[in-house]
């Protein structure tokens, strides 16, 4: 055992210190959320160099994110010194599988020198090949494909060992063709895509047991913090790897694993035990983060999941305060009401980086971007872009431009072939040389190419057409308020179609963010009056250092930690998403229990839950639901709050401010369906038996938005 009194050990309990001390041998470390497992990690990795059992070169250490392994690498730099440095092995998978690769990349045909395609370049690559192959790729779209890809590569499958069932997942028994094709292209272009950088040093370390035969003798130490989001692949290579030494350490919690569509397997835990026999088992119960109003918050939800280990947690903190959750009229008031908040916890002298939103889709960003902009609070978007920073909002925003402004010719570039028009960079060019000659917009030139035999008739005709349409929406935007102007540019440029045509989750996201645009819209009178409050938005980048509140998804704060937590959008169809629901199956509404038990958790100090009444989705009011995760909640460790209850005053503003929405309401079509459950019975019953007494009092009177669902379900 250690020597007593190491520093190294300090503070840390009994079950930590095993963990750390284990050194030899398979261990397992599976414990709850805050539980101290990352920390534990982290000095064990320290006390494997301070010991002299490695040398830092000789420890291998996969975190989840590039910033968790900056982090572990700062506090591991806290206990060993400039050692850190030294330590070419911790990192995440990719990093570490990239860096490996470029030592073997001739073993699967690549050079050293390879590059590495981002997603947009294995799109186009994909897309040509589907083209040259005369497939429609309207039809089989290049996503749909780059998804069964991904799936295959995150598996560990190779073109040659898709079996018949995966073989027709695209294009009716293409897949696997396809597949090899890509996979050819990527080599004479000496390139890989991320999922590549594990799939070749699995088959190198398959098939060359000399390599593998070296790894294994330098990784005396292998170690995976958040275990429980492994996929296959990652998993083979790990397995390898610790194959020979197993001193390999690995730590999870079943009730985070929420990457199942990223190919992740919770199973990989459970068959840990089986793969190295006589592995250690360590568990902590203890958490250290949150307060216990805000664990037992958290436990109490989870307990609804029927696919898990279970596991106790228990903390001595001091109370807290319970976990609040605050029904609002709609998002804007939910964007207020946080806007509030965090100026409250700041003039109490809470820290802005101490403070994060969680949303489970990027598109909830938006409406918390507008009003910390309006009201000068500071905020980062993080993993994700800013909302009017994103592809499909620059695109309608470019569209937008070119019909407020026919010279804007950096919009011209980019919306001319989106959607795909069939004119390609050759007719940009000939469109550029005109136009520096005649000293013209390209828009202008557009026209004036038509009556030249500069391009090919077909070209010119599409030119044509594209500038009429332009022309046409520029009148309409002279009568058209600028929320409707967007939807039809967008219907008929045919933008909205082609994403449609794609039927990916991604390309419903960016319906989803197309949107919520044609909505933050509707605010505005005039599109001149839109746009100059775009590049005011687009211009908010504050100085790095600042102190700012971080806007994230609750997927991308896994690890984190934070005093004060606000979850906006807990309503049936956003959270859990819609998607969940339609899949209907147990494992996908658990998958999204395990995500609000991870983002309740991230809470140190205080949790605040938000759900709203109402949501405008497609322009049209819809009424929503509480999600079933709030009635899940212990009733004893939350508050219910709700404005709505504040008096009929306030209610009669929320009328006016909005111009009867029951109207709209009454009209608008039930945009979603609910799956039903006794959870969501419970939620329901629990929101208008309980809680915010007023809701179901107005209802009555106003015979419209929540009485929809309250005629819908048999309650008990
Ligand atoms: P998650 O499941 O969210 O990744 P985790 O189990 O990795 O959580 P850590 O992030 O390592 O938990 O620790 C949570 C918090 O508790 C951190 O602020 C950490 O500094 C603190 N902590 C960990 N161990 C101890 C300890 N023995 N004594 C006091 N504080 C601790
Ligand atoms: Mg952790």
């Amino acid at each position: 055992d250690g020597p007593p009194g190491d520093p190294l050990l300090d503070g840390l309990n009994p079950p930590q210190r095993e963990a750390v001390l284990t050194t030899e041998g398979p261990v397992l470390m599976l414990a709850g959320a805050g539980t101290g497992k990352t920390a534990a990690l982290t000095r064990r990795l320290a006390h494997l160099v301070r010991a002299r059992l490695a040398w830092p070169s000789e420890i291998l250490c996969v975190t989840f994110t590039n910033r968790a392994a900056r982090e572990m690498r700062e506090r591991v730099g806290h206990l060993i010194g400039p050692a850190v440095e030294g330590m070419p092995w911790l990192g995440t998978f990719h990093a570490i599988a990239a860096k490996m690769l470029r030592r073997h990349a001739e073993l699967v045909g690549l050079q050293a020198n390879y590059t590495i395609i981002d997603t947009d370049d294995q799109l186009r690559l994909l897309k040509q090949l589907i083209v040259a192959e005369g497939l429609d790729e309207k039809r089989w779209p290049a996503r749909q494909l780059a998804g069964c890809i991904d799936r295959w590569k995150n598996r560990g499958l190779l073109p040659d060992q898709l079996d018949a069932g995966e073989n027709e997942a695209y294009a009716n028994g293409k897949g696997r063709a396809f597949y090899q094709l890509y996979q050819d292209r990527l080599k004479t272009l000496n390139a890989c895509d991320f999922g590549d950088l594990l799939l070749h040093m699995l088959t190198i370390l398959r098939g060359h047991p000399e390599v593998l035969a070296q790894y294994q003798q330098r990784f005396k130490y292998v170690m995976v913090d958040e275990y429980q989001d492994t996929n296959q692949v990652q998993y083979f290579w790990l397995r390898l790897l610790a194959q020979s030494r197993k001193n390999i350490c690995v730590v999870g919690d079943d009730d985070q694993s929420i990457y199942s569509w990223r190919g992740a397997e919770v199973a990989n835990i459970l068959r840990f035990e089986k793969d190295f026999p006589g592995a250690r088992v360590i568990r902590l119960e203890q958490n250290y983060r949150s307060t216990p109003q805000i664990l037992a918050a958290a436990s109490g939800l989870i307990d609804a999941n029927t696919q898990r280990l279970g596991k106790t947690l228990w903390t001595d903190r001091h109370a807290g305060d319970r976990v609040r959750v605050i029904g609002v009229w709609d998002g804007p008031e939910e964007a207020r009401r946080v806007g509030d908040d965090i100026e409250r916890l700041e003039r109490e002298g809470a820290a802005l980086n101490q403070v994060a939103i969680l949303v489970r889709a990027q598109y909830q960003t938006r409406e918390f971007e507008d009003r910390f902009i309006s009201i000068g609070l500071n905020y980062r978007i993080v993993g994700g872009f800013r909302f009017y920073e994103r592809a499909e909002i620059r695109d309608a925003l470019a569209y937008l431009r070119l019909i407020a402004q026919p010279a804007d010719d950096l919009a011209f570039e980019r919306i001319y072939n989106a959607p795909k028009r069939g004119l390609g960079a050759k007719a940009l060019e000939k469109l550029h040389l005109l136009a520096r000659r005649r000293g013209i917009p390209l828009a202008a030139a557009a026209l004036e190419i038509v009556d030249t035999d500069e391009l090919p008739a077909r070209a010119r005709n599409t030119f044509l057409a594209f500038m009429r349409d332009v022309a046409r929406w520029r009148d309409l935007a002279k009568t058209q308020n600028p929320a409707d102007l967007i939807r039809t540019v967008m219907d008929e440029s045919g933008y909205t179609e082609a994403l449609q045509a794609e039927r990916t989750a991604e390309a419903s996201g960016r319906l989803e963010n197309l949107s919520e645009l044609a909505r933050a819209m509707e605010e505005y009178e005039s599109l001149g009056d839109f746009l100059e409050h775009v590049s005011l938005v687009m211009d908010n980048e504050a100085a790095a250092d600042e102190e700012k509140v971080t806007i994230m998804t609750m997927h991308a704060a896994k690890g984190l930690e934070f005093d004060h937590v606000f979850l906006p959008g807990w309503e049936e169809g956003v959270f859990p998403s819609q998607r969940a629901l339609d899949e209907g199956g147990l494992a996908s509404l658990e998958e999204e229990r395990r995500l609000a038990y991870v983002a309740i958790t991230r809470a140190r100090r205080r949790c605040t839950i938000l759900h709203a009444a109402n949501r405008r989705i497609y322009g049209q009011w819809t009424s929503s639901i509480p999600s079933r995760f709030i009635a899940e909640l212990p009733g004893d460790h939350v508050d219910n709050e709700t404005t709505l209850s504040g008096g009929a005053s306030l209610w009669r503003a929320q009328w006016t401010e909005h111009a009867d929405p029951f109207a709209e309401v009454a009209r608008a079509q039930p945009a979603r369906t609910v799956t039903r459950g006794p959870g969501w019975q419970r939620a329901a019953a629990r929101e208008f038996d309980t809680a915010p007494r007023r809701i179901a009092e107005t209802t009555r009177s106003a015979a419209s938005f929540a009485a929809k669902p309250r005629t819908d379900i048999e309650i008990g």
